[in-house]
């Protein structure tokens, strides 16, 4: 293995967009534990870019990564990173308030339409008539988080960097101002500086470092897929979404996916679908929509990691030198990974501040560090 300038730990969507941007400037390895890239969150998300996710901080990133992805620089891939897909948030009469207030805290990113009954049924045939009430944002994009992935990889690798699969690590410690890291194969290499992005692991690997974590909670979230009914033109069939965070369906691959948005804690690990939330998904699509479950055909599970105040953490640890920490994207970290990658490359190597509404301090893993410390707690 080679001693890098930057190390990087992790290859999900967080390690492999900022170990591209970084390589511009500097010698980049990023470590990845299993034997592929985007084994874990990156590979099982439901692969949207849309404004219904997070609060406006998560919903300023995703803006400013929106024209990578519409327009991703050359040489970046040689297939869309993603396509056109309306999202629809639906709602009975009971929720029209929330529909009001959601309209107007989205309505300051997307351009959005109202919909009523009727342009609810037309756009989204499969709602029960008790979606009365809609609100659509025409300009959501259905990213593919492979092209994604595999695009970062291809512009390290374009600028002299390397990644190593298989690649676990097990040991980090500091040696005269240099990071000496170990992996689970024994094998071992050093750089000035880590970038931990070990997702749901981020935690863990600190602690390796001997640095405090950061808190963060992982949380599973179950999707399962099944043949929608004859004639469904699925090919415009949008996202569509409850206005409680209860169910989202949309169509995959010739069939439907959907998931009971369940946001249940869990260690770091590879997340498993629980049969209770198989059946949650399954009832509340029936629930919703006219559509009968009879057979699942696929399902799988993913962990959406959190930090305690459900920003993500981007920047220098106060209490390590040279450790940096990327972690905490919970449910949008593909959708936001261009601004956050630019965003690492500002704070480590000094490039221009990408995105005006967002600021170090916002991401600034000190806040949690100052948290624990405060006499109060
Ligand atoms: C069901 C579901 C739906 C989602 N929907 C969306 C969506 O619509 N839009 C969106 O933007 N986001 C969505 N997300 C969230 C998104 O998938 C995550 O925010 C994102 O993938 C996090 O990326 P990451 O690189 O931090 O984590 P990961 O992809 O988990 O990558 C971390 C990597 O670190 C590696 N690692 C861990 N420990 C070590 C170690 N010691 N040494 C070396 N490597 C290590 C792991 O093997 C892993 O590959 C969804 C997630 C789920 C689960």
């Amino acid at each position: 293995m080679n001693n890098p300038d930057i190390l990087v730990i992790g290859g999900g969507i967080a390690g492999l967009s900022a170990a591209a941007d970084l390589s511009k400037h500097a010698s980049v390895t990023v470590l990845e534990a299993e034997e592929q890239v985007g084994f874990h969150s990156s590979g099982r998300s439901a692969t949207m870019l849309h404004y219904f996710l997070g609060d406006r901080l998560v919903r300023a990133l995703t803006l400013a990564s929106r024209s990578f992805v519409e327009e991703p620089p050359s040489g970046f891939t040689d297939v869309p990173l993603g396509h056109s897909m309306p999202v629809l948030i639906h709602a009975r009469e009971d929720e029209r308030e929330a529909l009001d207030a959601l309209e107007a805290e989205i309505g300051l990113f997307a351009k959005l339409e109202r919909l009523d009954s009727r342009g609810v049924r037309a756009l989204c045939p499969l709602l029960k008539d008790d979606a009365v009430h809609g609100i659509v944002d025409h300009n959501a994009i259905r990213l593919d988080a492979h092209a994604l992935l595999q695009g970062n990889l291809r512009q390290l690798r374009a600028n002299g960097g390397a990644l190593v699969t298989s690649a676990r690590t097990v040991s980090i410690s500091r040696d005269s101002g240099i990071w000496q890291v170990r992996t689970e194969t024994g094998d071992a290499c050093s750089a000035p500086i880590v970038v931990n992005a070990a997702g749901s692991w981020a935690d863990r690997v600190a602690r390796l470092a001997g640095v405090q974590p950061v808190g963060l909670e992982p949380r599973r979230r179950t999707i399962i897929t099944f043949d929608a009914p004859p004639g469904t033109p699925l090919d415009r069939l949008p996202f569509a979404k409850t206005i409680p965070d209860e169910l989202y369906f949309a169509p995959e691959s010739g069939r439907l996916f959907a998931s009971p948005m369940d946001e249940v804690p869990s260690d770091p690990c590879d997340a498993q679908p629980d049969e209770y939330e198989v059946a949650l998904a399954a009832y509340r699509m029936e629930e919703r929509t006219t559509v009968k479950v009879t057979r699942i055909h696929s399902r799988w599970a993913g962990l959406r990691t959190f930090t305690p105040d459900n920003h993500p953490a981007a920047g220098f640890a106060g209490d390590a030198e040279d450790f940096f920490w990327l972690a905490g994207q919970g449910g949008s970290g593909l959708q936001t990974s261009p601004a956050m990658a630019a965003i690492v490359e500002s704070l480590i190597v000094g490039t221009d501040w990408p995105v005006a509404d967002v600021s170090a301090h916002d991401l600034d893993p000190r806040r949690f560090l100052a948290e624990a410390h405060s006499p109060t707690k």
